[in-house]
């Protein structure tokens, strides 16, 4: 547990069982804890779904919903704030029907609501959005069929508001309202000074991609005044970017925002929300620090922040407390979601299979044994410059044709026998003492585990931003791990890996210590991967979406949980129709080789109609390796 740092990362989700197998506390401590091999072990007996797959916790998503709210209403109670809390999900982070559904469900009590940012997602969040206390909050560039068809959430009751990104937008929303002859609920999203910090910070600051200026925001009001709906005019948002990872830039980007709604206050608009937009971040290092992959707060301190900030604003300018949104995303799904992948095979560094010790019949392999028999504690180093000189000797050797294959085997078994002799010898070493050429040792042992699952489709942000997730493995936790290893994927592409890990110590962080796979099943659990992963994924090398299994607790099941739903990952033939490959047409054209074939002579047609119905059959067959 302490290896991989469970408990500064789990958030009190995650912890390790006394037989050493990662479990789950989906109600954070409270409740049952639920072993994750076992749910993968159940979703292959009775759904007969393998790895890769995707577990989802829906416990953990209502656990989440109620943590943000309640600590919003803590804050308003302690700041004796008198605006409500009506925070939304924005549904891009993992638009997923049965997430969506789970977490407004959970959100029923405190009126929470979603956030849209696209038309598809408008028309997804309008069917699915009953509560009509809650907010639509719908961001994004807008044109005419997504402004209808947020309008005709207005004429149903609900509360949607149209966040403005540009000004031709609060234009149409006047017109298509007249033409509707509905009132509309506007906002202005402000581009701030303040700027977010870490890898999604370009969301953020003057060159932003959205957002009005101060003049385009008072021109808004003024276009509003002038149709005659000057009450439209009901929020004003802003959002930094996500995974603000310090709480400095949360604060300060608050109190610019909340000056924005009080000057508007006070220049008579009748706005009556602040939106402080995402950005509540997830600590998936563990380090607790303002750094990419972690935080320096807590979503307590995040709720008492934004509460008191936007309450001080509003004493100094005497303006009423306005409702306070916010639409954490990653903060809401982060946790909820493993991604569980085997690892089948392993790419070693050092000379595989390593041979007997060769015999010095050699002039290199002699000096190799030389090298070992001279080796002792004291001169490390210098014998393992010797090794890799007699190494590169043998290379030039080999290049010029003067070195035989079954020498170079040998020269290279030896080579690595010798190294190991030094990195055991280096153990006994103060390791802050160590030459960087010896520490890095262990990782040139180090070797490759191959995983049965794409980078591009379940771990996008990976390749893309070398973000970290924590990777554990799913048992034996109890044993030391014997390697150090990355992990590769099964996609044709060197990209294609988990190079980066979290560990404390920075020079550690390119190998994870794993166990030795001994030829048998050993998965691996990918944590924190909720946000944005799944729904981000790209079918490279044709790879599909996962198998994926929803569990809820159940304290009256012996096992304490349920498998709730499970949904296939893709077929061959759906990934092959994205891209214009039509089944019937691949079937009829592989037809009419085997007939030609049969013609030919070169297949009986018995055979032939055997190999076609293989390949139809084939077609129907997941995307990932199976065995
Ligand atoms: N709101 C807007 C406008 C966003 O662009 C985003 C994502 O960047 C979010 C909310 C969600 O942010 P997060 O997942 O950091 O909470």
């Amino acid at each position: 547990r302490d290896l991989y740092m469970i408990d500064r990362w789990g958030g009190g989700y995650f912890d390790v069982s006394a037989d050493g197998k990662m479990t789950v506390a989906p109600l954070q401590g409270r409740g049952r804890k639920v072993v994750i091999s076992e749910v993968l072990e159940q979703a292959k007996q009775e759904e007969g779904l393998t790895t890769p797959l995707v577990i989802r916790f829906q416990d953990i998503l209502h656990h989440r919903v109620r943590t943000l709210n309640e600590a919003f209403i803590k804050a308003i109670a302690e700041n004796k704030y008198r605006g409500a809390y009506r925070g939304v999900f924005p549904i891009k982070v993992n638009q997923l029907r049965e997430v969506v559904d789970e977490i407004l469900e959970a959100g029923r009590p405190f009126h929470y609501g979603i956030e849209v940012g696209s038309k598809a997602e408008m028309f997804a969040g309008l069917a699915v959005h009953s509560d009509n206390e809650s907010l639509i909050v719908c961001n994004g560039y807008k044109d005419d069929t997504f402004i209808r068809t947020a309008l005709i959430g207005r004429k149903l009751g609900k509360k949607v508001i149209l966040i403005a990104e540009k000004l031709s937008e609060v234009r149409a929303i006047v017109r298509i309202a007249k033409e509707m002859g509905v009132d509309p609920e506007i906002g202005v999203r402000v581009r701030l000074v303040t700027k977010g910090a870490g890898k999604w910070a370009e969301s953020s600051g003057e060159k932003a991609k959205f957002g009005l200026s101060t003049s385009e925001i008072l021109e808004a009001g003024e276009i509003l005044r002038q149709a005659g709906m000057p009450q439209a005019f009901k929020l004003v948002h802003f959002h930094v970017g996500s995974q603000v990872p310090d709480i400095l830039i949360i604060k300060r980007a608050v109190r610019e925002a909340a000056r924005y709604y009080a000057k508007l206050r006070r220049l008579g608009h009748p706005i009556e929300y602040i939106d402080v937009g995402g950005g509540l971040a997830i600590d998936y290092d563990g380090s607790r620090t303002p750094t990419d992959a972690s935080m320096n707060y807590s979503v307590e301190e995040y709720a008492r922040d934004i509460v008191s900030n936007i309450a001080d604003v509003c004493e100094e300018e005497r303006v009423p407390h306005p409702n306070i949104v916010s639409e954490s995303g990653r903060a809401i799904v982060a946790q909820h979601c493993v991604l569980v992948v085997e690892a089948f095979g392993a790419i070693e560094n050092t000379a595989q299979p390593a041979l007997p010790l060769a015999a010095p019949s050699h002039k290199l392999i002699a000096n190799l044994h030389e090298i070992s028999e001279k080796l002792n504690d004291t001169n490390l180093l210098e014998s393992w410059h010797d090794l890799l000189e007699v190494r590169e000797e043998a290379q030039k050797t080999f290049e010029l044709g003067f070195l035989e294959l079954d020498v170079k085997a040998a020269i290279e078994t030896t080579f690595w026998q010798v190294a190991q002799r030094i990195r055991e010898l280096s153990k006994s070493h103060d390791p802050a003492e160590l030459p960087d050429e010896l520490a890095a040792l262990d990782a040139k042992f180090g070797t490759q585990q191959i995983c049965n699952f794409s980078v591009f489709q379940s771990l996008l942000d990976h390749w893309a931003f070398g973000a970290l997730f924590p990777v554990v493995p799913l048992h034996r936790l109890e044993e030391k791990p014997s390697v150090l290893s990355t992990l590769v994927d099964i996609t044709c592409d060197s990209d294609g890996k988990v190079g980066k890990f979290i560990d404390r110590n920075e020079a550690s962080r390119d190998m994870l210590p794993l166990h030795s796979r001994d030829g048998k099943p050993y998965h691996i659990g990918v944590f924190l991967t909720g946000a944005y992963q799944d729904i981000m994924g790209d079918i490279h090398n044709l790879f599909g979406r996962v198998n994926e299994v929803h569990v809820f607790l159940d304290e009256d099941e012996d096992c304490g949980y349920y498998l709730e739903e499970t949904i296939e990952g893709n077929s061959i033939a759906d990934v092959l129709r994205l891209t214009q490959y039509h089944t019937h047409d691949l079937a009829q054209r592989v037809k009419t080789q085997v007939d030609a074939a049969i013609k030919q002579d070169r297949l009986k047609p018995t055979e032939g109609m055997r190999l076609l119905n293989e390949f139809e059959r084939g077609l129907k067959d997941q995307t990932y390796l199976k065995w």
